[in-house]
């Protein structure tokens, strides 16, 4: 962890590269090792915290290690998947992966428990255990998710196919998606049931994507339902084994990773990139150059002002609308997650089945039940954790925050916030232990750390302006926006990451894909899988 890439500092820029990448994040990776397998480019990578991954990165204090955006990925635990060919491709199967097992989420709902199995079948089955006379419901969930997935492929296909392609036929790769993506989940479960369990249930996963069902697109959720369906993995080694296995591919063909590295600007000269200005002053000059730090940061931060095509990224990411926040209780034990009987499934804990209620009530209260909390297990789940920490666990305890809660102290520096901060946080930290504490009950008197990041932190290691948790919303909006795409206004300049496509550790991915794809002018989502 931590020593992927050269600092900055020590970089002397003295070969010219095919292309930069700004932003290490898995889009930014993901992009940068296919323009390097594919096509032998050498590419530069420019990231501005001072250890490579973006949300993929991990972070260490007093001995352990916690990740920050990632928890489980579905689909990879079958070697055969799409998306594990494609982590197969840009990895040239370094990574390995942990299957999370036959549960992939408890979810509690005030005082019931319900499960998410590994599995449609099983899925299904338990559902209809629960839910004995919503059969009709549970299966049109089924089948609605079943069709949403289905469209996105040519949905997120058209993004990166040849403008005069899009220009024919793109309404009708469109179509059917939006369909789904212009309704939105609270609308759509209203029709399948009055059952407001099951509803709660069904989008029980919301905290996926960051929209609560009266706001979140049905498609959104739909993509991340599907996505969990058939089980998840987690990457052995930690997410930071993410972009320790990536790097080799990019670094093969000539290409860098450069950390502690700041882009300032994106220079063009009219329409056309030329190249990157970094913090120091110092201009990187290179006539491609790929994005991965969000539309906001791309267009309103890098980009001057009059530069074609920027006024258009800036009315599609307002349109959308920027995510949540959250804030992570990070937890060190020191026993094993054997010793502590800590599960491999996440714990997902609702106060009541009305989540948009629960959210509300919140944002006009902090002191309000907490409309979500996720618990996540990392230590369980990665075999090769009790070698890097013998002897000790980890637990990840998060809930979502208003960024407006914490904007007053956005100027104060980390580790020197005031008082109100420190016992906001102290507040925050206890009622999530509390919450953990009631569901976890054994690992009560094992906490030996534990240390609460908000949307502050965020900001500060990602540089996301609001703190968001997964970049643009995932509202019908952002869905309507078709200049959320890898290709920009401006020759050269390119969108890859989570914005380009989705959130998600996959749909960032393939936002790289994408992103690849448009660039060479081949379609890689046919040739890699
Ligand atoms: C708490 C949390 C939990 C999550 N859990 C999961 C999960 O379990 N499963 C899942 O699939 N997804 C999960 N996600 C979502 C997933 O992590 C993200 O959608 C995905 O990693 C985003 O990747 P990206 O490449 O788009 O951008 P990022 O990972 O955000 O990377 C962008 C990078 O750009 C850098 N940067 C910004 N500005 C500049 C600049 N000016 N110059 C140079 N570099 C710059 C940033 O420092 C950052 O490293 C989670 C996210 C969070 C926050």
């Amino acid at each position: 962890m931590g020593d992927i890439g050269e600092h900055y500092r020590n970089f002397e820029h003295t070969e010219n590269y095919d292309a930069v990448v700004i932003g290490s994040g898995i889009g930014g990776l993901g992009v940068a090792a296919l323009l390097a397998s594919e096509a032998g480019k050498r590419v530069l990578v420019l990231e501005r915290h001072t250890i490579a991954g973006g949300f993929t990165h991990t972070f260490n204090r007093k001995g352990w290690e916690w990740d920050t955006g990632l928890h489980y990925v579905g689909g990879v635990q079958e070697p055969n998947s799409f998306l594990r060919q494609i982590f197969d491709h840009v990895t040239q199967s370094r990574l390995k992966w942990q299957p999370t097992g036959d549960i992939v989420d408890r979810i509690v709902v005030g005082d019931r428990e319900f499960e998410y199995l590994a599995g449609q079948k099983q899925w299904r089955e338990r559902m209809l255990a629960d839910f004995p006379s919503e059969d009709t419901a549970i299966n049109r969930f089924l089948e609605l998710v079943g069709d949403t997935r289905k469209q996105s492929m040519s949905f997120f296909g058209e993004k990166a196919v040849p403008a005069p392609i899009a220009l024919i036929f793109g309404w009708l790769m469109r179509r059917g998606f939006l369909k789904h993506s212009d309704r939105k989940l609270g609308d759509v479960l209203d029709t399948l049931t009055d059952d407001q369990m099951l509803k709660a249930v069904l989008s029980a996963q919301y905290g996926d994507h960051g929209m609560p069902p009266a706001q979140a697109s049905f498609a959104m959720h739909a993509m991340v339902f599907a996505h969990y369906l058939e089980g998840a993995a987690y990457p052995i080694g930690g997410s930071a084994a993410i972009a320790e296995a990536i790097s080799p591919t990019i670094e093969a063909a000539g290409g860098r990773i450069v950390v502690g590295a700041e882009v300032v600007e994106i220079l063009t000269a009219g329409n056309r990139v030329t190249g990157v200005r970094m913090a120091d002053g110092r201009d990187i000059l290179c006539p491609l150059v790929i994005s991965d730090v969000g539309i906001p940061n791309t267009a309103g931060r890098l980009l001057r002002e009059g530069t074609p095509g920027r006024l258009q990224l800036l009315e599609a990411a307002n349109a959308a609308g920027p995510s949540v926040g959250h804030c992570c209780l990070h937890i060190g034990l020191e026993k094993t997650a054997e010793e502590l009987k800590l599960p491999m499934a996440n714990l997902w804990v609702y106060p009541g089945p009305d989540h948009d209620a629960n959210l509300r009530h919140f944002e006009a209260d902090p002191s309000a039940p907490l409309p979500l909390v996720f618990v996540s297990f990392p230590s369980a789940k990665d075999p090769d954790f009790e070698r890097r920490h013998p002897g000790r666990a980890t637990i990840e305890v998060t809930t979502f925050a208003p960024y407006e809660r914490f904007s007053r102290w956005q100027d104060q520096p980390a580790g020197r916030r005031d008082e109100a901060y420190v016992e906001m946080k102290k507040d925050l930290s206890s009622r999530l232990l509390q919450t953990l504490y009631y569901h976890v009950p054994q690992v009560k008197g094992e906490v030996a750390f534990h240390d609460l990041s908000t949307p502050l932190t965020t900001r500060w290691f990602c540089n996301y302006e609001h703190g968001e948790v997964y970049g643009l919303n995932h509202g019908p909006a952002r869905f309507r926006q078709r200049a959320l795409k890898p290709k920009t206004e401006i020759k050269g300049l390119w969108l890859t990451g989570q914005d380009a496509c989705t959130a998600g550790i996959a749909g960032a991915l393939l936002g790289g894909v994408l992103s690849a794809s448009a660039i060479l002018g081949r379609n890689l989502l046919k040739t890699i899988s």
